[in-house]
């Protein structure tokens, strides 16, 4: 009989509970803890934010999906990881005692390293749902009273591509309420180009998002340090290559959404051997941590090193597709533990992407994630938008089952028939 605990029911540990679970005995137990019962569909935040979603849309309560699973769903959320003990402390003060834990609890949003930034300061976020509703009554506000918006991301984010939907959602829904005119656009990222990703570029994505923003009036500044946000003004200083500042800019605004910094998130944070220094999990390449070989992660928590050096930090993107293939390979090796046999699977870490801009979008396929790559493809256009739409409610649809295995696989294969359709090219 083998013990295992899920901590994080986001994207990676709710696919993780539902693989896994059919790999597992009778007598075997799995717990899953998160923070509420709630799982939330992280994807469509940008379009909670101008009101294309509600709450109701996106969210599914997992407590009656996992019960009927036969999993067991601990809502108090995680105070502390005692690895040592093999051992989870939840926030009610209860405990719960793993042969195994796999940890995807996502990131921790680190508002408070830059003065002034964060909806409990002076920007917005469509990091959850809760930031993204928030942001919805700030977009009212907009239209009613348009003037300058600053959209972008923070130093230290691992997460572009949502910011890149949300400012041209954003332009898309501006344009429906007859008031873009009125509404200078700039988008501030750390960056090195606009597309970069914190992925050196797929395929072309830097030609493809310079002329992306280019055609919606959109100015951008890149390597971009913010260094505080007072009410209705960003100070960031845009540097050189060497770090040195290049322009300090004060940019006034109606209204800003910026993705925060990421780190660890505190019940994990600090465990020597455990986290690296921002709180990240160190895996291995089996997603295990070398010293608690019991313990495993993926998604959004693990700790992966940047993409050559930039200017300024630009984290790597952890997306759905390499989150799913850690899950695949945590399945795969978890069972070769339980038969007595070694973990020896590796996650893919293949990358796939539907960047949605509202009415169009940019679409790429990175295999591996990290470059040089077998294939580095990008492709744009009105399907992305249609193929979004789709997947928001595929996923939403697995999710309600109880069941969402190889997902993104399927979903890769169908984008790479697409692309064979409409004859862009694959590079090898
Ligand atoms: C706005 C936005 C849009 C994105 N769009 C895409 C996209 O279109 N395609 C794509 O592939 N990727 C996208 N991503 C990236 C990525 O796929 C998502 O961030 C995804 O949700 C990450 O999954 P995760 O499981 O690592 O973390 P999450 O989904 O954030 O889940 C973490 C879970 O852990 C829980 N948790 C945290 N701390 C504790 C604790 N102490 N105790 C218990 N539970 C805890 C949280 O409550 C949460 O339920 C997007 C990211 C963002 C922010």
């Amino acid at each position: 009989m083998a013990r295992i605990a899920i901590l994080g029911a986001g994207l990676g540990g709710t696919i993780l509970a539902y693989e896994l679970k059919d790999k597992l005995g009778k007598n075997d137990t799995m717990t899953v803890i998160n923070k509420g019962s709630i799982y939330s569909f992280v994807p469509s935040n940008p379009w909670v934010a101008v009101g294309w979603r509600e709450r109701k849309d996106i969210t599914v309560d997992l407590k009656p999906v996992m019960a009927k699973r036969g999993i067991v769903l601990k809502d108090q959320g995680a105070k502390r990881v005692h690895p040592d003990k093999n051992q989870v402390e939840l926030n009610d003060g209860s405990t719960v005692d793993y042969d195994y834990l796999v940890i995807a609890t996502g990131p921790d949003l680190a508002f408070d390293e830059i003065p002034g930034l964060g909806p409990h300061g002076n920007t917005d976020s469509v990091c959850e749902v809760d930031h993204a509703l928030s942001s919805k009554v700030n977009f009212d506000r907009l239209v009613a009273k348009p003037g300058p918006v600053v959209v972008g991301a923070a130093q230290g984010a691992s997460c572009f591509g949502p910011a890149y939907e949300y400012v041209l959602t954003l332009d898309t829904a501006l344009r429906r309420a007859k008031v873009r005119d009125q509404v200078p656009m700039t988008f501030i990222t750390p960056e090195p180009y606009v597309g970069h990703l914190g992925l050196d570029g797929v395929g072309d994505t830097k030609g493809m998002v310079e002329s992306v923003l280019r055609d919606h009036h959109i100015k951008w500044i890149t390597n971009a340090r913010i260094t505080k946000v007072e009410p209705g003004k960003m100070f960031a200083e845009e540097v050189n290559d060497d770090g040195t500042v290049k322009m300090a800019h004060e940019l006034p605004f109606a209204m800003s959404m910026i993705l925060p910094p990421f780190r660890g998130v505190p019940a994990v944070f600090g465990l020597e051997g455990l986290t690296n220094p921002r709180g990240f999990i160190i895996v291995d390449k089996h997603q295990r941590n070398p010293k608690y070989p019991n313990v495993f992660a993926l998604g959004v928590c693990v700790a992966i090193p940047p993409m050559g050096k930039t200017p300024v930090p630009v984290g790597v993107p952890k997306t759905g597709f390499m989150i799913e293939s850690m899950s695949t390979a945590i399945t795969a090796n978890i069972d070769a533990l339980l038969k007595g046999r070694e973990a020896n699977a590796v996650a893919t870490w293949n990358a796939i992407c539907l960047a949605d801009f509202g009415d169009s979008g940019l679409a790429f396929i990175a295999q591996p994630q990290i470059p040089p790559r077998n294939v580095n493809w990008s492709s744009e256009g009105k399907w992305v938008h249609l193929a979004k739409i789709g997947f928001e409610k595929y996923f939403l649809h697995k999710i309600r089952r109880g069941h969402a295995e190889t997902f993104y696989e399927n979903l890769s294969l169908k984008m790479l028939g697409i692309a064979k359709l409409k004859q862009t090219s694959i590079q090898p």
